[in-house]
């Protein structure tokens, strides 16, 4: 038997099936027709924004990045509950728009710019996050040939890196914005140019679930904004502070201590050099606001036994959920919480192997995990689901097709 991650709290039953916004999961495999399928919980979306909303300085606006989960239903949700929308192509930026989010709101971050989505921005009003000289110049040339003034942020490769996260993209050499030391002399020329200086974008990694990483990350990064500020000659009007609140996934993680990064936040802000009261700071989280809300339903197809071990294969796989095969940002595969929707919160009974449908032995869902028996047509939810799920996943991997996704709210 090997361990599973936890599944989260806010998960309850009712006679003993999982609910999910209310509903059993069997009423809304029923109501879709067809599984798999990704279930997205409206309510926990607000409840966690909330949770982050009491646990930051109101000062701090909180920016949804949408990469995590573009599901057009459920951006047009974080719209209306987040201060801004963070994007990283032009596709999203559409989604974005489509689903009523304000330009002057938006930032639109990514190392690689074509120039349509330079001038798609530029005329959209959102900000860009430039990441490197080169796309500053091509973003006050485009600017300059549609008669338009540019909204010009630069992204920071800062000197430090976010310690403990899972993704690492600051503090080394790295394909992600302009080395700190160039940033000085390339904010005067976007402010020479007649373009619209932003500010910064200071990124330093992703799912962190150290808060005292993150608070110095925070720290480190205010400095630095402070410090290049003071280079420029002028406080930034705009500083994106990043993000990289991580969620537990896995056995032996715990959940990130908000409050302490909010109360650490709250006091750096409060102790920021005078000139900087007129700046705004956010920062822009994915996985941390969706992560939890999504549920992948898959049925059990065939229940087998092979050299001792039983195997129950599902109608889902690593085609929609390829990060719980252990498949996408891990090093070593571990098992994401998973349940029998019909059994929610029963004991375990046996040790299965839940595998995908895929004629490949990466597409396993639960390895050696402790479940309560699972009979053919049984449910079973894989929790974790809503950040870089299905959208994450090589959905065109065998032709079984993409899953669809609903947004109970
Ligand atoms: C991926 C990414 C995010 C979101 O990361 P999460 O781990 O989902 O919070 C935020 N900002 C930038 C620049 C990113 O590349």
């Amino acid at each position: 038997m090997k361990p599973m991650g936890t599944v989260p709290a806010a998960f309850t039953a009712q006679d003993g099936e999982l609910l999910i916004g209310g509903k059993t999961a069997s009423a809304i495999v029923d109501a879709a027709g067809e599984t798999p399928l990704f279930v997205y919980d409206g309510a926990m979306l607000r409840a966690r924004m909330h949770s982050l909303r009491q646990a930051m300085p109101e000062r701090l606006a909180l920016h949804y990045a949408m990469k995590a989960n573009p599901f057009a239903p459920l951006v047009r949700l974080m719209v209306e509950i987040a201060d801004g929308i963070d994007v990283a192509s032009v596709g999203e930026m559409r989604i974005a728009l489509d689903a009523g989010a304000q330009p002057q709101t938006m930032s639109f971050a990514g190392p690689g710019k074509r120039d349509a989505e330079i001038e798609a921005a530029i005329r959209a009003g959102v900000a860009l996050n430039c990441e490197s000289e080169r796309q500053i110049d091509r973003a006050i040339a485009i600017g300059a040939g549609l008669g338009l003034r540019p909204k010009l942020a630069i992204r920071i490769n800062p000197d430090f890196e976010l310690k403990g996260s899972g993704m690492r993209m600051g503090g080394r050499p790295t394909a992600f914005g302009v080395d700190a030391v160039d940033v000085p002399a390339l904010a005067k020329r976007i402010i020479g140019a007649g373009a619209e200086w932003h500010g910064f974008h200071i990124y330093g990694g992703s799912q962190a679930l150290d808060a005292e990483a993150l608070v110095d990350a925070q720290a480190a990064t205010l400095a630095l904004a402070v410090r290049l500020s003071a280079e420029i000659g002028t406080a930034a009007p705009h500083v994106n502070l990043g993000g990289g609140f991580g969620i537990p996934y896995f056995p032996n993680e715990k959940p990130l201590d908000i409050e302490r990064i909010g109360t650490a936040l709250g006091e750096a802000l409060a102790a920021l050099p005078s000139g900087f009261e007129a700046t705004g700071f956010a920062i822009e989280l994915g996985r941390w606001l969706v992560g939890e809300a999504g549920v992948y339903l898959t049925r059990i197809l065939d229940r087998k036994s092979s050299h001792g071990e039983t195997f129950l294969v599902t109608d889902g796989g690593l085609h929609h959920q390829l990060a719980a095969s252990g498949n996408f940002g891990t090093v070593v595969r571990r098992n994401y919480p998973l349940a029998l929707a019909s059994q929610f919160g029963a004991e375990g009974t046996e040790v299965v192997n839940v595998v995908g449908c895929l004629c490949t032995p990466l597409d396993k869902l639960g390895d050696q995990v402790f479940l309560p028996r699972g009979a053919v047509g049984d449910i079973v939810a894989v929790f974790m689901a809503g950040a870089y799920g299905a959208s994450a996943s090589p959905s065109a991997f065998l032709g079984h097709g993409p899953a669809p996704e609903i947004l109970l709210d």
